[in-house]
C-alpha cells in the first residue's frame, strides 16, 4: 500500500453515508471521492467536500451539492467512476431492503469488469448468504468484498472471535445493542429493517411502508423498538469461523429509541464457554455509551475497507465475512 490516501467510494448518503463523509474528513490515510444517492452522484478527484454532504437535509441529494450530477442510476455511475480509476474501495451504506439488494449490486460491478475492493454493513443473515454465494464469481473478477462490518455483525463479532480463544467449547454468543437516535429520518433504512424484525413483520413489508406508517407504527410503541431474536449475520459469520458449531448459539436482539440520541441500554456481546480445565465463564465486551452506532459502525467498516485493500493487493480475492479477517487503522 502506497503512502497516498486510499480513495474512498461510498454508496448511499443517508445517515451512515453522511457519517462516513464526517469521519473521513477526520482521517489522513483515507479520502473521499466519490458518493451517491439514489438521486445522483457526487465526484471529485481532490475530495468530495465533506461538509456539504454532512449537512445535507433527508429530503435533498447529493445531485444539489456544488459539482452534484443527478442521475437515473447513481449504482451505474458510481461503476463507471470505478472504471475511470477514480477511487479504489467502496463502503456500500445502502437499504438491505431488498434482501437481493446488495448481491445485485455486486453482481454489477462484476459483470462491468471493475476489480474492486469492498465492505459494508449487511445486516440480515439470508442476505449475508446471497453474499457468499457470489464468491466464485469475485474471486474470478478479482475482487476482495468483506461483509458484515458494521457494529453488529462487525466490530461486535470480531470481539468474539478473540473472546473465543479462552475456551474449548463455545457456548453462546449473546448480543444486546442500545442505539438512540433523534430523529427517525436521518436512518431511514436502519429503522425500517429494524421494523422488519417484529413479529408478523418482513423485510418485504416493511420496505412497502410509507413513510407516514413507519411514524405512527414508531408511535404506537412510544418512539422504542425492543427486538428479540433478530435474523443477524452474527450466527452465520462466527459459524462460519468455527466460534459455534451452529448459528443457534448466537443471539441478537436490541432496543432502538428514536427519540433521543442518547443510548437506551448499553451495547454488549457476552461470549460463554468452558476452558480446558473444565471451568465455565463468560467474556462481555461492552461498548462506551458515549459512542453512537455511526462511530461503531463506519470506524469497523472503514478499518475493514483498508483490510480488503490488502488482501486484494495480496492477491486474496473473494467474499468474506467480517470474522476472518482483522480490521486495519485508519490513521
Ligand atoms: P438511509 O436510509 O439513511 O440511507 C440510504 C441511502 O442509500 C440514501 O442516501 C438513499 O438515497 C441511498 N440509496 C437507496 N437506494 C439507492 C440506489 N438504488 N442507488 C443509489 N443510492 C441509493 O440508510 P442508513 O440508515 O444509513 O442505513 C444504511 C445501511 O446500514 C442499512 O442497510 C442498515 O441496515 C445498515 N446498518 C448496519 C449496522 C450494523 O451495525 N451492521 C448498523 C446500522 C445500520
Amino acid at each position: 500500500m502506497s503512502g497516498a490516501p486510499i480513495r474512498v467510494a461510498v454508496l448511499g448518503a443517508g445517515g451512515l453515508g453522511k457519517a462516513a463523509a464526517a469521519i473521513l474528513a477526520r482521517k489522513r490515510g483515507m479520502r473521499l471521492t466519490a458518493i451517491c444517492d439514489r438521486g445522483g452522484i457526487l465526484h471529485a478527484a481532490d475530495g468530495v467536500d465533506s461538509s456539504g454532504v454532512v449537512n445535507l437535509p433527508a429530503t435533498s441529494c447529493v445531485a444539489e451539492l456544488p459539482g452534484g450530477l443527478a442521475s437515473r442510476d447513481a449504482i451505474g455511475d458510481m461503476i463507471d467512476l470505478g472504471r475511470a480509476g477514480a477511487y479504489d474501495g467502496v463502503f456500500l451504506a445502502l437499504p438491505n431492503l431488498p434482501n437481493e439488494f446488495f448481491p445485485s449490486v455486486l453482481t454489477r460491478f462484476v459483470e462491468a469488469g471493475v476489480p474492486m475492493a469492498f465492505s459494508d454493513a449487511l445486516k440480515r443473515t439470508r442476505a449475508a448468504r446471497l453474499m457468499f454465494g457470489l464468491d466464485d464469481r469475485v474471486r474470478a473478477a478479482r475482487s476482495t468484498y468483506l461483509l458484515g462490518c458494521g457494529a453488529t455483525p462487525g466490530l461486535l463479532t470480531a470481539a468474539a472471535v478473540v473472546a473465543a480463544q479462552s475456551f474449548i467449547e463455545v457456548e453462546s454468543v449473546r448480543i444486546r445493542w442500545g442505539v438512540g437516535i433523534a430523529n427517525w429520518e436521518a436512518y431511514r433504512a436502519t429503522v425500517r429493517e429494524d421494523i422488519a424484525h417484529l413479529p408478523g413483520m418482513t423485510v418485504e413489508k416493511a420496505q412497502a411502508l410509507t413513510d407516514a406508517e413507519v411514524e405512527s407504527l414508531l408511535d404506537a410503541r412510544g418512539d422504542t423498538l425492543e427486538l428479540e431474536e433478530m435474523e443477524h449475520a452474527d450466527d452465520l459469520l462466527l459459524e462460519r469461523v468455527g466460534v459455534v458449531d451452529s448459528t443457534d448459539r448466537v443471539t441478537v436482539g436490541g432496543v432502538l429509541d428514536t427519540r433521543s440520541a442518547k443510548k437506551p441500554v448499553t451495547t454488549t456481546m457476552t461470549l460463554t464457554g468452558t476452558t480446558f480445565l473444565g471451568a465455565r465463564g463468560s467474556h462481555t465486551f461492552t461498548l462506551a455509551d458515549e459512542t453512537t452506532m455511526a462511530a461503531n459502525v463506519i470506524g469497523p467498516a472503514l478499518g475493514y475497507l483498508k483490510r480488503a485493500l490488502w488482501l486484494k493487493e495480496r492477491g486474496l480475492f473473494g467474499v468474506f465475512g467480517s470474522t476472518e479477517h482483522m480490521p486495519m487503522v485508519v490513521q
